[in-house]
């Protein structure tokens, strides 16, 4: 298996663009891997966390297609690799046996590396937009980029005020 293809950037156009396939990849691969988590959380607030999660998360695949049409380029993915294995920790995670109430701090734990991946792709990709000078699409990914850091604090707040709580106590 060929791991790099060679990749041609000859403007910036050209790499914002490899960088919004990359994220639709990604993207899609998430929408994929959450209602494994949705199954596997024991808390309901950790289920309702990733539930509300998917739900904006299809959202983001709807946003990147917006993008793509703002480009007036084609629809495309780019295997994320990155993605491909922070979801296989996931898998991992999901797939543990052992206490449900330290599963779920692992479920958490996987699932805010996949926030933070996904908070700095957009943030990179925002100030991309901006310097290409298209506002529009800037806060697009601004909008996506909000609700990444959003879920990824919500995480935290269940981890602190619960899960790790419950998990120390095992
Ligand atoms: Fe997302
Ligand atoms: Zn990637
Ligand atoms: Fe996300």
């Amino acid at each position: 298996m060929k791991l790099f293809t060679s990749t041609e950037f000859n403007s910036l156009q050209d790499l914002f663009l490899n960088q919004i396939q990359d994220l639709y990849d990604a993207e899609q691969r998430i929408t994929t891997a959450l209602p494994k988590m949705i199954d596997a959380a024991q808390s309901s607030d950790l289920k309702q966390a990733f539930q509300s999660h998917l739900a904006e998360t299809q959202q983001h695949v709807t946003r990147l297609e917006k993008i793509f049409s703002q480009l007036g380029a084609d629809t495309k993915r780019q295997t994320c690799l990155a993605m491909k294995g922070i979801i296989d920790e996931g898998e991992e995670m999901v797939n543990a046996k052992g206490s449900p109430e330290v599963k779920d701090a692992a479920l958490i734990a996987a699932a805010q590396r996949v926030e933070h991946y996904e908070m700095a792709g957009y943030g990179t990709a925002r100030n991309f937009a901006l310097r290409l000078g298209r506002q529009d699409v800037a806060n697009t990914l601004q909008q996506t980029l909000s609700e990444e850091k959003a879920a990824d604090e919500k995480l935290t707040r269940i981890a602190e005020s619960q899960v790790n709580v419950q998990a120390a106590a095992r």
